[in-house]
């Protein structure tokens, strides 16, 4: 017998996706508790201008190495990360929102997605058409419509009684329920279970976290030209080791900071893993990022392929100074460093990315439970295998609706 409606902790690219499904694919109430709100930009091209837009994001301090911590930025919004994120979709546009996304146009980029696509990169396909693709709007019909009810606050608490889940803790009010998908991302889905006491049951929890690796150089531009979108080109890199990077231009550094341009270089496969751990009741984040060998090796060939480039009349033409950190390292120093010069310095000029993932991989089944527990599926990017090795708002969705497709039959 059902006790209570579903739950859907975080309203975000994971949850607006299991809660549309599940809406039309069950009978039972659905309850959504997100803390953010719904963005009115969603027909704003400019992803830095969206950002600016503070109640949209939070932040929270992450360690990228043993010797660099980081402002870590995270969506607190309607549709999550797909509110607010730079709309880049480097994979293949997933089955269920075809004709939502876009290849980017020449009248898309700037003089620096120009010169990026003239170094041998290519448009870049767009979470857009028409306007931004954001599962949170679709939602907010279903609470308008009375199917799905929302709850403007964070969930503190999912309670249980070994395992056995019988409520959650959200604002002030106690929801009852059997029925509990926690899709809150990465950090904040483990840092839940943590403070809910799920660890005595499954000790891994939060262990396995993954995030791209990302140096970001800074050009200076000789002028600066508006440009529809701050990022619509991308350039693959694939190493003889195995090792994959991804080049992306923007055309600003922020939406205060026209003057300056932007490319960065990711490391999309890497092996290294960080943590969400309990220190002193206080949720720690560390990425851990090159902490791996390989990847360290990965990273300083991709810098330095990337420093090359820069070099190029391409950006020449177009920048004033290029710099590899906020210190003015310039590509010639980047590109005489030793290789242990090279690692010393990437270790502490490292900038956070936005594409956590894997944090509770090594705890769910493939249908995003976690054994030991009853009442309780992960959906979001906390259960992927690994940090997705293109742009991650896609694998999410697609997951999402995998976990949730197989939930959506067993409560039928
Ligand atoms: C600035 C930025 C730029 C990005 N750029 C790109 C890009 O260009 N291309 C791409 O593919 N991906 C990009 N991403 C990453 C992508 O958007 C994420 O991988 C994806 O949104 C993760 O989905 P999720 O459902 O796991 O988490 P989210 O979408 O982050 O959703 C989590 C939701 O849970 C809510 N929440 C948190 N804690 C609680 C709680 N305790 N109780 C209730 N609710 C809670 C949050 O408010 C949030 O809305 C970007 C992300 C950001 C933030």
């Amino acid at each position: 017998m059902a006790d209570g409606p579903i739950v859907i902790v975080g309203g975000g690219t994971a949850g607006s996706t299991v809660a549309l499904y599940l809406a039309s694919h069950t009978e039972r109430p659905i309850v959504v508790c997100e803390p953010g709100g719904v963005s009115p930009h969603d027909n704003n091209s400019a992803f830095f201008d969206v950002i600016s837009h503070h109640e949209l994001v939070s932040q929270r301090v992450v360690s990228l190495t043993s010797e660099l911590s980081a402002e870590y930025v995270q969506a607190r919004a309607w549709g999550g990360g797909s509110a607010v994120n730079a709309m880049l979709l480097t994979g293949d546009e997933p089955e269920h929102v075809r004709g939502l996304t876009r290849l980017a146009h020449s009248d898309d980029m700037g003089p620096v997605s120009r010169a990026l696509l003239k170094s041998g990169g290519r448009p870049s396909r767009l979470w857009w058409n028409g306007g931004r693709w954001n599962p949170g709007r679709a939602v907010n019909h279903l609470v308008e419509e009375g199917r799905v009810e929302l709850r403007t606050h964070e969930v503190t608490r999912i309670h249980h009684n070994h395992g056995s889940v019988f409520a959650v803790e959200c604002g002030d009010a106690r929801i009852n329920t059997d029925c509990v998908v926690l899709v809150a991302g990465a950090i904040a889905s483990s840092a839940l279970l943590l403070n809910s006491g799920f660890a005595e049951i499954a000790p891994a929890i939060g262990q396995g976290l993954q995030d791209h690796p990302c140096i970001t150089f800074s050009l200076q531009l000789t002028t600066s030209e508006p440009s529809r979108f701050d990022a619509s080109v991308v350039k693959e890199i694939a190493l003889p080791s195995g090792a994959q990077g991804l080049l992306v231009a923007y055309e600003r550094a922020s939406a205060n900071a026209p003057e300056f341009g932007l490319v960065s270089v990711l490391l999309l496969n890497p092996k290294s893993r960080g943590h969400v751990v309990l220190k002193d009741d206080r949720v720690d984040v560390e990425l851990n990022l090159l902490s791996d060998a390989e990847d360290l090796r990965a990273m300083g060939e991709l810098v330095r392929l990337t420093a090359s480039m820069l070099q190029a009349s391409e950006f020449q033409n177009i920048a004033q100074s290029i710099a590899g950190d906020s210190q003015g390292t310039g590509l010639e120093q980047v590109l005489h460093m030793t290789d242990q010069e090279l690692a010393t310095w990437m270790r502490s000029s490292l900038v956070p990315v936005s594409h956590v993932s894997s944090s509770l991989s090594s705890v769910v089944d493939p249908t995003g439970r976690i054994p030991g527990t009853t009442g309780l599926v992960v959906a979001d990017a906390s259960v992927l295998a690994h940090v997705p090795h293109q742009t991650p708002a896609a694998p999410v969705t697609m997951e999402a609706l995998r976990i949730a497709r197989v939930l959506g039959e067993l409560l039928q």
